[in-house]
This record gives C-alpha cells, structure tokens and sequence, in this order.
C-alpha cells in the first residue's frame, strides 16, 4: 500500500486525483494520510527553497506501516547540486520520496493557469518518484514516465505511464 502525505497545506482535489490516478498506474492500493508540517529547519531563507532530503528522512520517520510513502509539497524544493528539483526518493527501493507541486502550475512562469496540465505534470513527477520505489533507474526514452526531467519541457513531452521496458523491469520486481 502506497501513503500520500501532504507537508504542509495541499488541496484536497489535486490529493484525490493523485490517489486515484497512482492505484491505476501502480496497480496498488493508495491512502492519503494526515498533514505532516512542513519542517521549518529545512528552510533556507536566502534561497527562499527548502531543502529536501532532510524533509523526506522526517516523512520517513513520521509515517510508518506502508510499503512506500510519497510526500506532496507546495514549497520550492532544492537539494546540493541543483538549484531546484521537482521532486526526490530516498534512493531506489527506498521507502519515501516527495515531489513539489510548486514549479507546475503555469503561474510559476507567468502563465496562465492550466489545471489540467498542472494535474498531469503532478501525476507525472509522482509516478516518477514511486518509479524509483519501486527499483527503477532513469530511462532513455524520453517517452517514458522514468525519464529524467530537467525542464517541463521533458515533463510535458513525456507520458504519465511506464514504457513497455520499465513495465517489464517493474515485473521482474514483483
Ligand atoms: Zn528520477
Ligand atoms: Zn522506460
């Protein structure tokens, strides 16, 4: 069983279809759990980001009894290395990751707004991140949901689903 957990304020429709939309592409049964705060030593104020890994040991500490935890954030993400990132699992078949819904929405760059493609790339980023849960690496198609995304142009490009190679290497897994 997979948990979401929200860290910090999410809204409840965007939670739903997320819920709803990872039973069907991981074949698995989802539950939102209850709001986590959002750790305020992970903030860093001359970024204005918080910082990620950090966030993802307290889910993992915080949330127990699931195979995998994904945690949904609506602050800027960023971990050494990169200036911001859409998301980030403890490791592969680690137990947690999170994904940041805040560089989705086309607000972010002025833009305006799209639900459903702020849906999709949500649906997107967390099915990546589970993707690793589950034991998969970055896949060279860049159809392919486990395909890494540097922009939302490679977020927007790529499906929401496994390629037929990940879908076999998510099997063998099993
Ligand atoms: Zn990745
Ligand atoms: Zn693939």
């Amino acid at each position: 069983m997979i948990a979401l957990v929200p860290v910090g304020e999410i809204e409840a429709n965007i939670l739903e279809y997320l819920k709803d939309s990872l039973k069907v592409r991981l074949a698995r049964e989802v539950v939102i759990e209850s709001e986590l705060d959002v750790p305020g030593s992970a903030y860093n104020p001359k970024r204005n980001q918080y910082y990620a890994t950090p966030i993802v040991k307290s889910i993992s500490d915080s949330v127990n009894g699931y195979d995998k935890v994904l945690g949904v954030i609506d602050s800027d993400l960023w971990v050494p290395g990169l200036n911001f990132i859409f998301g980030e699992a403890e490791g592969i078949r680690g137990k947690t990751g999170i994904i940041s819904l805040s560089r989705l929405r086309q607000e972010f760059y002025g833009l305006p707004p799209d639900t459903n493609l702020f849906y999709e790339r949500a649906l997107k980023e967390a099915v990546h991140e589970l993707g690793h849960l589950y034991g998969l690496l970055h896949c060279a198609n860049p159809g392919c949901v486990m395909h890494f995304s540097n922009s939302l142009r490679d977020t927007d490009y790529k499906d929401s689903k496994f390629c037929p190679e990940c879908v076999r290497k998510l099997q063998l897994q099993e």
